[in-house]
């Protein structure tokens, strides 16, 4: 790790006036960005230490949605009464995300930010070439080991998966980034790598998340997040689901359905053609089994990611029918 200058910003205009200049980068919990300096990926000249920054940690419920502090942290939010009632799936994301530690450190505005755990990008002494650590120098994972590796968003610079749970939840249900005056949907707010794979964010230099919020409605209230991953805690998904479900008065035809993917795209992957194939249609098991391969429509693998085409639209229909088969 080089030496770097700490500054603690006194407000949220002192901290984005102080990101903007080169090579300044914001610290919330510090869970990803410490690790991403010993690793060399990171390699700020100041910290600009926005974690103790007031007004920018309260959580709001009400019958409208919900508003996220930027510095909430990821246990406040997932233990929250209001968004457990609420947004179910954006509870069950957070609780399933990380280890009680780091949920009990990290900001959520942090946990949008997270980078890539693709090992090659996380491995510069080992490996040189990686478009979205250094553009132009090539992809490592390409020909190597995929198994963590994306199927859907991918292009020829770059196949690493986006590795957040919270994010999968916030795209099913349509919330919004607050970047101070600026606000983008969270779809919007994810880019895709195309040929500028180091860009993973719709955020400009002196840009801070300060808040996001989620709209209310039936399908968020009626939700659930399936993760499967390798071990049952402490791991990323190999491939989960964001689902939410709202059904006509008859309580079996399907009004409102919302589906997002995670672990098996380069962003949070709002999966719409299932949302489509199924609505106005009876909640029954084939129909759901048959739409949700439409999840993974367009899929390209690596090799040994090949698993995930078949893994996601299993998930995909296990949540929906676990979310419908919900009081
Ligand atoms: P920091 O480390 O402080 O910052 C992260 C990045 O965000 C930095 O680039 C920083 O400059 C920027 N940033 C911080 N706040 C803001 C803001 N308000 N506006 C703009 N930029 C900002 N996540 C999951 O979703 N699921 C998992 O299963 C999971 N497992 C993990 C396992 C391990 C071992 C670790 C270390 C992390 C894991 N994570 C997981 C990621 C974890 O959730 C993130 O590290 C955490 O949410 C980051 O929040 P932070 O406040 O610590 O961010
Ligand atoms: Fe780098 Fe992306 Fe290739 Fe990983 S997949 S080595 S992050 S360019």
């Amino acid at each position: 790790m080089r030496d770097f200058s700490y500054l603690r910003a006194t407000s949220p205009a002192a901290a984005r006036e102080a990101a903007a200049l080169p090579g300044a980068m914001l610290l919330a919990g510090g869970t990803t960005l410490v690790d991403l300096a010993k690793c060399g990926v990171a390699e700020p000249d100041t910290l600009v230490d926005i974690s103790h920054l007031k007004g920018l940690d309260t959580i709001e419920v009400g019958e409208h949605g919900a508003r996220l502090g930027a510095l909430a942290k990821m246990s406040q939010v997932a233990g929250h009464d209001g968004i457990k009632s609420r947004f179910p799936a954006v509870s069950e994301a957070l609780w399933q995300a990380a280890s009680a530690q780091i949920r009990n450190m990290a900001s959520i505005g942090g946990n949008l930010m997270q980078r890539t755990r693709c090992p090659y990008f996380r491995d510069p002494a080992n490996f040189s070439a990686c478009n979205k650590r250094e553009p132009g120098s090539g992809c490592s994972a390409i020909g190597g080991v995929t198994r963590g590796h994306a199927v859907l968003g991918t292009s020829e610079a770059c196949i690493a998966m986006y590795p957040g749970d919270l994010a999968v939840a916030l795209v099913a249900f349509d919330a919004t980034v607050h970047l101070g005056e600026r606000q983008l949907s969270v779809d919007d707010f994810f880019l895709l790598p195309g040929t500028t794979p180091e860009r993973e964010h719709a955020i400009q230099p002196g840009e801070m998340i300060t808040a996001i919020s989620i709209p209310a409605s039936a399908a968020a209230r009626r939700s659930t997040y399936l993760k499967v991953r390798d071990r049952q805690s402490y791991e990323f998904a190999a491939a989960s689901a964001a689902v939410g479900i709202e059904l006509e008065a008859d309580g079996r035809t399907i009004r409102d359905l919302r589906v997002a993917l995670g672990g098996v795209a380069t962003k949070p992957w709002r999966a719409r053609a299932v949302e489509e194939a199924l609505k106005g249609k009876v909640l029954e098991e084939d129909a759901v089994r048959r739409a949700s391969l439409l999840a993974v429509e367009g899929a390209v693998d690596h090799g040994a990611n090949h698993y995930k085409i078949e893994l996601a639209p299993r998930v995909v229909a296990r949540a929906i029918l676990k979310t419908g088969a919900m009081a």
